[in-house]
């Protein structure tokens, strides 16, 4: 491997090592796994997992004899260094995996990047499954700009202070959930976000039990709360953006219609529906129309 710098551009050439392979592995279905993906980890003079015992089942499945070492958040930090020492020193090209998917989203690997940069190691995309990318791609919602939020907090108050930060987004969002937080999720999305959004709930995707959920929040949340026996297994949620905000004027002709037949609670609580914004928001506008008539 050559490497050059050039007006703070980095240039690679690969011939030889050192290097780092960030390979992505199967989400579920072992079949996911990319020819190159399988001719790298076959060739590379280490792998580092997330967890070997957990990456042995792919790498017996596909033949692959290379040896692995464990490397996971608990110990990123400090093995980093050694393991650069021992790339550059030995001259290696190594591969990084997680347990499924793509390294570093969601799963350790960040340090290690960071590190090899600074020190000048190169590092290689080897491309393949990811569990947002197949979620958003079925979902349906729009996927030509969207956020990804990972996991939320399990505090709820700090869940619902992330999703507070989310009111106005007009992306779609994509959260990660695990199966005994994810009704708790849905419930918060629901107390800040409201339940009329549409949603997504793509669980198990490439595996025996994979079933996708279409439909508002609220009914999602209804239908995994009544059928327990789909409260299991990984989670990815797909959720609609906000609605482009609508203009207080805007505002006011909705609750000038709706006032006209229906009582001041009614009118906000329609309104909020219909426009999504925020009800205190609504509920002062409200109140500045019937004190003005
Ligand atoms: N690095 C992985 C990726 O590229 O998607 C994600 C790792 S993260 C620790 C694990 C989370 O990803 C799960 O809790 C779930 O939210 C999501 N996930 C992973 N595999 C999934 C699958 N087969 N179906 C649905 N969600 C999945």
């Amino acid at each position: 491997m050559q490497f050059h710098k050039k007006d703070n551009i980095n240039v690679v050439h690969i011939n030889a090592g050192p290097a780092i392979y960030l390979v992505s592995t199967p989400i579920g279905n072992l079949d996911d796994l990319t020819y190159r993906a399988h001719n790298v980890l076959k060739s590379v003079d280490g792998i580092l997992a997330e967890n070997p015992r957990h990456s042995s089942r792919l790498l017996s499945h596909y033949g692959i004899v290379t040896p692995m070492r464990q490397y996971n958040d608990p110990n990123e930090k400090k093995i980093t260094e050694k393991i650069l020492d021992e790339v550059i020193e030995k001259d290696l090209v190594i591969a990084l995996i997680s347990d499924a998917g793509t390294p570093l989203i969601s799963d350790p690997g960040y340090t290690l990047v960071r590190q090899a940069g600074l020190r000048h190691v190169p590092i290689l995309p080897v491309p393949g499954a990811c569990a947002i990318i197949a979620a958003l791609s079925i979902s349906g919602l729009p996927t030509n700009r969207f956020v990804f939020e990972g996991f939320l907090p399990s505090n709820e108050g700090a869940r619902k202070s992330r999703l507070d930060d989310l009111l106005k987004e007009e992306r779609t969002v994509v959260f990660y959930e695990a199966p005994h937080r994810i009704l708790a999720l849905l419930d918060s999305i629901i107390d800040v976000l409201g339940s009329y959004r549409s949603v997504v709930v793509a669980r198990e995707l490439t595996k025996l039990y994979e079933s996708i959920y279409r439909g508002t929040i609220g009914n999602a949340k209804k239908y995994l709360a009544s059928h327990p026996e789909f409260v299991r297994g990984e989670f990815v949620v797909a959720l609609e953006g906000a609605k482009k905000s609508t203009s207080d004027a805007e505002l006011e002709d909705v609750l000038r219609v709706l006032l006209a037949s229906v009582d001041l609670k009614i009118a906000i609580e329609l309104c909020c529906k219909l426009t999504g914004s925020k009800r205190n928001l609504v509920y002062k506008l409200a109140i500045g129309l019937r004190e003005k008539n």
